[in-house]
């Protein structure tokens, strides 16, 4: 009994997002402090070779928290790059945003993929005329 409770907690523990050092929840964000580990990993700015190594204090001004919780479509695709700027004053984390389904780019991530909007069904569309 113990170990199944200790399974599911590993598990529900595993699928929640984490918090940022910034304080938002992300589930791109990922951190190990056990064991006397001390790992804080963005695995989006991960998967970009392109850009900077990532530094907790980029979570600050990073808009992909928002964009996730304003847009849960799984389709949409996210790719993040650190821009160091002009001697490190304009440090920024870029993100460009991609449907998987239509294969286009979203230029307004926040809001999703106009593809996908106009092929859900709407009150409109469901009650017009
Ligand atoms: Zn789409």
């Amino acid at each position: 009994m113990v170990a199944a409770s200790l399974l599911v907690t590993f598990f529900l523990g595993y699928n929640k997002c984490m918090r940022t050092p910034a304080g938002k929840e992300c589930r791109f964000y990922y951190q190990d402090f056990h064991r006397g580990r001390s790992e804080q990993v963005c695995r989006l700015v991960e998967a970009s070779p392109q850009s900077a190594a990532w530094q907790p204090k980029d979570c600050a001004t990073c808009p992909v928290p928002e964009i996730l919780q304003a847009n849960g479509n799984p389709d949409l695709v996210l790719e993040g790059v650190i821009h160091k700027g002009f001697l490190g004053l304009n440090r920024r984390m870029e993100v460009r945003a991609f449907c998987s389904k239509h294969m286009i780019d979203v230029p307004q991530p926040q809001v999703g993929c106009p593809q996908c909007a106009r092929e859900r069904p709407n009150l409109e569309s469901l009650f017009g005329g």
